[in-house]
């Protein structure tokens, strides 16, 4: 496949005059001031030109701008699930273990990594308070 910028695609609706939207394909453009811009779509990674880059021939900048990446970035443009594999293939360290992409209205607790809706993120903050004052205290005696 290759880079496409048509990145919302659309269809007429079967026996009808209305167009609606199929698919849409997003890119991310990166640069790093030097070299030519590099895109990602669809897990794969292009030159500005337009042509697909084997795993050994995308720069370095592209993988540690990569491993930096919102995770959500990181999925719309098919990289979430293969980012780690493709660091390995080129024998580079993964770049943590992969994070679950925080959903809308949810909150990750940084502590155990507990995933929950933000409205709880008080109430289980003040419980992991309570544990830490808890552990003190029975260190202490
Ligand atoms: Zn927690």
């Amino acid at each position: 496949m290759a880079l496409d910028f048509q990145t919302h695609k659309y269809r007429k609706k079967p026996g009808t005059n209305l167009v609606e939207l199929e698919k849409v394909n997003p890119y991310v453009r990166m640069g790093n001031g030097e070299d030519a811009y590099i895109y990602l779509q669809a897990g794969k990674c292009y030159a500005g030109g337009g042509e697909m880059l084997d795993l050994e021939d995308v720069p370095g900048w592209v993988w540690e701008k990569m491993k930096k990446m919102d995770h959500r970035v990181l999925k719309e443009v098919g990289w979430y699930d293969q980012l780690n594999d493709a660091l390995i293939a080129i024998g580079d360290k993964p770049a943590e273990p992969p994070k679950k992409a925080t959903e809308r209205g949810k909150w990750v607790c940084k502590q155990c990594e507990e995933e929950m809706d933000k409205n709880m993120r008080l109430a289980h903050t003040m419980a992991h308070r309570r544990e830490e004052k808890a552990a003190q205290k029975a260190k202490e005696e």
